[in-house]
């Protein structure tokens, strides 16, 4: 019986992937670096790292757009990154692109996502913008990123403060999934606009079943040009990228799919983000991330001690002010929508109440 090893690995890469490809074996490698690993590319190992993260299994409890979905159908954050993994794998191997980097960036690329989906981001912003405007200076944030959170998670926060140490590419695709600049490989680019093909289509679904939307309502203009079903509609994005990419310098799709695609993402925020049944919890979850945070920066002798570690006792300056908000943000960032009930409930809630 014979083994593959990793060198075996990376000689394939080099003779099955296209030469624009991200080879393994020329990673811009690691902060810390580490031996080789005997089977496994250093693509290969960061998948692995990611799937093995606290964070990571953290996803299958927050919400994608519908709050604490209780239909079992419903797409979760977990749910979500598998379809952009698959999305994106597909048109990697199509294009010969490297599908392990492709993978691990898009299995990495929702992590630092709050609980409660955009209505949890956008309190966590008001909450950091309030502080920002009440110390100057000190470096606060003004606003909460997910993608930024994620890189915080990847490089900081995991396996006990000491990050996943995970290879440049990987975080640099990380960095740029939001559209926010472009990522230096082509496998990071695919990733951003997987990301959208899998939420734009996802999300119809879910409305749908929901009971929010039905496909006669979609906008005939882009189902004319990407299909009048869920799957007939994934096939032409991900067709029109792989033949819109191959050759071409940067990954992309041709500007009519595009344009009908980002058509029907509009037609979500108006008809689902923005209104209706996705909307109808929306102020109670803003109120409980709302109350956490101002709860744990009165009382940060209530976070657990991993986010106790850089305060210093009885301190007031603007420093010490961001720092805390920094982690208040990291610990609350970090929930599942269903611990952040939990503690809204034992921090608020009369416990009476709950028998
Ligand atoms: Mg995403």
């Amino acid at each position: 019986m014979s083994i593959m090893t990793r060198e075996d690995y990376e000689v394939q890469e080099r003779s099955r992937l296209q030469p624009r490809a991200a080879f393994a074996d020329s990673t811009r490698g690691r902060v810390r670096s580490l031996s080789l690993d005997p089977y496994r590319t250093e693509y290969q190992r960061d998948r692995d790292r990611v799937i093995h993260c606290k964070a990571f299994r953290r996803l299958s409890h927050k919400t994608q757009v519908f709050l604490a979905p209780e239909g079992d159908h419903y797409r979760t954050r977990l749910t979500h990154t598998l379809e952009v993994a698959q999305i994106a794998r597909s048109i990697a191997r199509a294009l010969r692109l490297n599908e392990d980097l492709t993978e691990a960036i898009a299995l990495s690329h929702d992590l630092g996502h709050t609980p409660f989906g955009h209505k949890g981001e956008d309190a966590l912003s008001e909450c950091l913008s309030e502080i920002a405007a009440r110390c100057p200076g000190a470096g606060i944030p003004e606003r909460f990123e997910h993608n930024t959170q994620s890189l915080r998670i990847v490089e900081r926060l995991e396996y006990e403060g000491k990050g996943l140490n995970l290879t440049w590419e990987v975080r640099d695709g990380i960095k740029h999934h939001t559209g926010s600049g472009r990522a230096a490989t082509l496998e990071g680019q695919i990733v951003a606009i997987a990301d959208r093909i899998a939420y734009v289509n996802h999300d119809i679904d879910d409305a749908m079943r929901g009971g929010v939307l039905c496909e006669v309502e979609l906008p005939k203009g882009p189902t004319d040009v990407l299909g009048h079903n869920h799957g007939a509609r994934i096939m032409t994005m991900v067709t029109d990228m792989v033949e819109s990419s191959h050759g071409a310098e940067v990954i992309q799709m041709s500007p009519e799919v595009w344009e009908a695609m980002m058509e029907l993402r509009q037609f979500l925020f108006d008809r689902v983000y923005l209104c209706g049944e996705a909307k109808a919890e929306d102020p109670k979850a803003y109120r409980v991330v709302r109350s956490l945070f101002q709860h744990y920066l009165e009382h940060p002798e209530d976070l657990p001690s991993e986010y106790r570690l850089e305060m210093e006792p009885g301190s007031e300056s603007a420093e010490a002010t961001a720092r805390l908000a920094q982690m208040v943000t990291d610990y609350i960032a970090g929930m599942t929508d269903r611990f952040a009930i939990r503690m809204f409930q034992r921090l608020f809630v009369p416990s009476a109440w709950k028998v």
